[in-house]
């Protein structure tokens, strides 16, 4: 069940599958569907997911498709044992070591990069920790795993700590390992520290062992993790997201006098909020309710096709007319991908009698894809990356566009160093095939 209501805490992360692995000493147990947590787990069938660990996943496809295959935990049995395991992140050179693995006898059930860690480990020799270490001293790009075994539990996060991925400990002593801090408030479990980048942590039943599959390491947390991907109320290697946010839309507010041009401050719900409270702060503008949002339905950019995407906009959000009808708003948002979402919006607040809108956007024009688990598509598809900034601000139906610049950004990080691929076009790591696709998009 505490694996259950973690998962329940991330799923923002992902809405297109749900699964839970347990390991009892003897054997995995694993149950999975397609859909929310909630549409694929009731008390009927969490009842049997008993054991001494448990792993979980939700679902955002970024490589591989949304079929059940795909969903997590993805579970390999052999004479020598079960082993479960979820990723967040993206392999970057998946597709040679597919080739390579297919090469050699390997039949891959799904088409999802993740089960290529699970035929690497079965292929390699040793203790389990060290076909681990060599699985990930083959993979490039960002990976967040946990693996169970029958006995065990393993906790890896890549060379560049691309995705988070934090260790806590609930009152009676268990450990626990999830994405987000945020998952364990909601079991009563206080946070002990994030893996670290190259670091594989293996739970026995004695402790916790801390190993490196590579000395070759840094920090390069992704950056869209604090605008747009985590919870405001979860803290990404020591750093709180929603001071993140809030001190984004301060430094927006710092670059100009909203007072001149504007009346209210409106957040774009619910991720801008920290940002707009800044803006709002700094400013001295006041932060209205301009934007309502309907809490049950998905997120927008975490869906996997346009159509889905559009749709979720028309559900999700409806202007507050009495708030906006005659006002000059600054129009706080956590970023620009496509902008069919900003487009809709501006166009929602006008429709509600909004007299002007000035959008400003808590993160630097988006001009590249990530290849590293965040489904930014071409650069073909990306708004900033096709049109100057008056030229969208005119598309969007703006009165005016501005953008936090990169530098503002690491400054509202802390200074230390992030991914910031999507906005400067310099990439972690070698992006082997996805290059191609780079160049041609
Ligand atoms: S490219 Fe952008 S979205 Fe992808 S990991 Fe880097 S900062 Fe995050």
């Amino acid at each position: 069940m505490l694996t259950y209501f973690g998962l329940h805490a991330l799923q923002h992360r992902g809405q297109e599958g749900a699964g839970i692995a347990c390991a009892d000493d003897r054997d995995i147990v694993c149950r999975k569907g397609c859909g929310l947590l909630t549409e694929v787990f009731h008390s009927g069938n969490l009842e049997d997911l008993q054991g001494h660990s448990c792993i979980g996943h939700v679902r955002y496809a970024t490589a591989g498709g949304s079929e059940l295959e795909n969903v997590q935990p993805l579970v390999a049995r052999s004479f020598l044992g079960s082993v479960a395991v979820v990723h967040n992140g993206q392999i970057v050179n998946a597709p040679e070591l597919r080739r390579e693995l297919e090469e050699r006898g390997s039949i891959f059930r799904g088409t999802s990069d993740s089960e290529i860690i699970l035929h690497l480990i079965q292929g390699g020799s040793g203790s389990l920790l060290e076909k681990i270490t060599a699985a990930c001293r083959c993979l490039e790009g960002a990976f967040s795993f946990l693996i169970l075994t029958e006995k065990n539990l393993y906790a890896i996060r890549d060379k560049y700590g691309i995705r988070p991925l934090s260790i806590g400990r609930t009152s009676s002593g268990n450990w626990c390992v999830s994405s987000e801090t945020c998952a364990f408030s909601v079991i009563n479990a206080s946070f002990v520290r994030d893996v670290e980048p190259g670091e594989i942590v293996k739970f026995t039943q004695s402790g916790a062992e801390s190993h490196f599959y590579t000395e070759d390491c840094d920090h390069r947390l992704c950056s869209m993790e604090y605008i747009y991907f985590s919870r405001p109320d979860s803290t990404l290697e020591g750093r709180s997201v929603h001071a993140v946010r809030k001190e984004s839309g301060r430094m927006l507010a710092r670059q100009e006098n909203a007072h001149e041009f504007a009346d209210i401050v409106v957040g774009v719900p619910d991720s801008s909020l920290s940002a707009a409270m800044g803006y709002s702060e700094e400013s001295g503008l006041p932060q209205e309710m301009g934007l309502i949002k309907n809490k049950y339905t998905g997120r927008t950019f975490i869906q996997p096709t346009q159509k889905l995407r559009d749709l979720g906009v028309q559900m999700k959000l409806s202007a507050n007319q009495p708030v906006v009808k005659g006002k000059r708003i600054v129009l706080i948002d956590d970023s620009i991908v496509r902008g069919t979402t900003s487009r809709r919006i501006i166009s929602l607040l006008r429709t509600a009698g909004a007299k002007e809108i000035h959008v400003r956007i808590a993160a630097p024009e988006m001009k590249y894809p990530c290849f590293y688990g965040v489904d930014t598509s071409t650069r073909r598809e990306l708004a900033s990356a096709n049109y100057p900034t008056e030229e969208l601000c005119r598309k969007l139906g703006a009165d005016s566009l501005r953008f936090l610049t990169e530098e503002q950004l690491r400054t509202a990080c802390g200074g230390a160093h992030f991914c910031q691929a999507c906005f400067s076009g310099n990439y972690v790591t070698p992006l082997y095939s996805y290059k191609k696709a780079l160049e041609k998009a």
